[in-house]
């Protein structure tokens, strides 16, 4: 006879320990993606057994859970600005530091701005079809080299009915040939390529082309603040993430190429993490 949910919330949460940061939530989640119920309901639930086909689907999931894989893969789906954006193996996880990327850019675009906004490695399409759903008069275009990330940011776009938002493949801002933007946003990869974190837990089954860049983690930033000079208006803005300790590499660097107004964002844990500046 299978376990009921609330045992399993006992047992499996102790068979993840040694895995994940959070054995009990990653368990709720894996049972209301199993169940197709939110939270409440399946706390509501505790009592009531799973099938035969449930527990077999549960206990797969688990052993996965187990071997390192994140929760986000596991369930096809993470939540990023109240969106449940499908997500696959082909781009990184939409993380909730990105939302505050999405906030400052939304800061500087007028509500009924017609900007055109390009978002340079979309990967899921979290950044682009955040904006695109706050701005419906911008024109908002997401570029990324991997074609079957495209793949996964467009099915997002379906999903949330946001159309409108063209995809394009390519590197960085190629795709654009000699469009001229009002913005440019991303979450390009910042992370050293020696930095033993990138071995370690649930990043390691992301894309690495989506992580790390080059020895300081900065090649990809150094190439897109370059080459964004050809494609932005006159005082038009260049906002992207970064690193909790490259917040003022990142500043020098855009200073000595031309940018001005350059202000550097704290996340909500006090830490370096957006840049913004204008040309
Ligand atoms: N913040 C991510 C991490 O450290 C890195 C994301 C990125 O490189 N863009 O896991």
């Amino acid at each position: 006879m299978p376990p009921t949910i609330g045992e399993i919330l006992q047992t499996a949460a102790r068979e993840l320990q040694a895995t994940s940061p959070a054995p009990r939530l990653d368990t709720e989640v894996l049972l209301m993606h199993v169940f197709g119920l939110d939270r409440s309901a399946l706390i509501a639930r505790g009592h009531i057994s799973l099938t035969d086909d449930q527990f077999h689907q549960l206990e797969k999931l688990i052993a996965r859970r187990r071997g390192g894989e994140p929760v986000a893969y596991l369930t096809g789906t993470r939540e990023f600005w109240s969106m449940a954006l499908n997500v696959s193996p082909a781009v990184l996880i939409p993380r909730p530091e990105t939302e505050l990327l999405v906030e400052k850019a939304l800061e500087r675009i007028p509500r009924d701005a017609e900007w055109t906004i390009a978002d340079l490695g979309t990967g899921s399409g979290a950044i682009a079809l955040a904006i695109a759903k706050e701005r419906p008069r911008c024109r908002v275009i997401a570029t990324d080299i991997s074609p079957p990330a495209l793949d996964v940011a467009r099915s997002n776009a379906a999903r949330f009915n946001l159309t409108r938002v063209e995809f394009r493949e390519g590197s960085w801002l190629e795709p654009l040939m000699s469009m001229k933007l009002d913005m440019i946003v991303s979450n390009p990869p910042y992370v050293r390529a020696d930095d033993p974190h990138l071995q370690q837990g649930d990043i390691r089954f992301e894309p690495a082309q989506a992580l790390a860049a080059g020895p300081d983690g900065l090649d990809d930033i150094r190439s897109i603040i370059l080459s964004a000079r050809d494609y932005l208006q006159p005082a038009a803005w260049l906002l992207f993430e970064h690193g909790w300790d490259q917040g003022n590499a990142v500043g020098l660097f855009l200073h000595r190429h031309g940018y001005r107004n350059i202000v550097c964002h704290p996340d909500i844990g006090g830490r370096d993490r957006v840049t913004a500046c204008r040309l």
